[in-house]
């Protein structure tokens, strides 16, 4: 299949997570086999008879379970945080069931690469933002009951009106500012992973840099790293949704799903239509997707057994968005 010209720019990679201390106490049979030369992933039906073939899939890159943090900055991450200090935008978002490690993948790392290859000349500020049933609530405000705005401007392209930012100086600043946001995300919930797995949570490093143009003027170069920890995957009717869960789910769904038109109708180059406007997220992120923004898909499966259908379904999302 010919490739859009968009294909460049967004990349989908596959993550596996190691057996977890309890999944290997209950005796989880691990159903994936990666290929990380390949890029293939097989994932093995528990129940199909042994000479049923196995399903393989094929990414940019696939991460087995040894795999490293610094493994996926390298590959996968560097190149766009080193076209956002160029002034360009970037996503990167992470996509899979509640537990195989989003939010493990999206924390701590990049930050200190950021701050690595930043030096004197660049001014960083920091959002923390969050999309839970369509609206919009600023993690860094104490009133965050609040639902923001998204608007759209000619100078500014689409924003949340009111949203707060912080500048942040080095890698650990940046990190604490995720943190109180993070602390802020649990508020009225049970705990933070019930939050967490019923909404999206998008981190905006914003960053600037002034440079003197050929006509002798000072320019403002701005770039813009959206990171993106998506609500859980997982279908909603296992965990019994009823009523209100059920129609939380419903918007779940509709954004995530969303999410994936848009990004293959990027990736595919002949769509005259990315239908940005079907959600939040995707409306929010409009200029950080497509033209000249880098996007990366990190898509997170667990490998026992248990979770075949979760991740099997993760499999076939992150390999539509790439049109494969
Ligand atoms: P999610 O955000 O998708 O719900 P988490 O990032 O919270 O999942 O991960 C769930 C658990 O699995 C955490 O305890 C985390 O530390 C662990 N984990 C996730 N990914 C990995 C990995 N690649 N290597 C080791 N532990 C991991
Ligand atoms: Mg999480």
């Amino acid at each position: 299949m010919s490739k859009g010209k968009n294909c460049e720019a967004v990349r989908v990679v596959v993550r596996c997570r190691p057996l977890s201390r309890k999944e290997e106490a209950t005796a989880s049979e691990n159903i994936l086999d990666i290929d990380d030369k390949l890029g293939q992933i097989t994932i093995r039906n528990p129940k199909a008879p042994p000479d049923e073939p196995m399903k393989v899939f094929t990414f940019d890159s696939v991460y087995g379970w040894e795999s490293k943090q610094n493994d996926i900055y390298d590959d996968a991450v560097r190149p766009l945080v080193e076209s956002v200090l160029r002034g360009f935008n970037g996503t990167i978002f992470a996509y899979g069931q509640t537990g195989t490690g989003k939010t493990h993948t999206m924390q701590g790392h990049i930050f200190t690469q950021i701050s690595r290859t930043q030096n004197q000349k660049y001014l960083v500020r920091s959002s923390y933002l969050e999309i839970y049933q369509e609206e919009i609530r600023d993690l860094l405000c104490k009133n965050n009951n609040k639902k923001l705005e998204l608007k759209e401007s000619s100078d500014f392209g689409v924003y949340v009106r009111d949203l707060s930012s912080v500048v942040t100086k080095n890698a650990t600043e940046i990190e604490h500012v995720m943190n109180l946001g993070n602390q802020s995300r649990s508020v009225g919930f049970t705990n933070m992973n019930e939050r967490s797995s019923r909404s999206h949570a998008i981190f905006v490093i914003t960053v600037e840099c002034s440079e003197v143009g050929p006509d002798g003027e000072d320019h403002i170069r701005v770039g813009k790293l959206n990171m993106v920890d998506l609500a859980g995957s997982e279908r909603q009717s296992k965990t019994g949704a009823k009523g209100k869960r059920l129609k939380e789910a419903a918007k779940i769904n509709l954004s995530l799903s969303a999410l994936g038109n848009v990004i293959s109708a990027l990736v595919d180059g002949k769509s005259t239509h990315v239908p940005y406007r079907d959600s939040k997220l995707t409306r929010l992120l409009q200029d950080s997707l497509g033209g000249n923004a880098k996007t990366v898909m990190i898509a997170t499966v667990g490998p026992s057994h248990k979770n075949f259908g979760e991740s099997l379904a993760t499999l076939r999302y992150a390999s539509r968005a790439k049109n494969i």
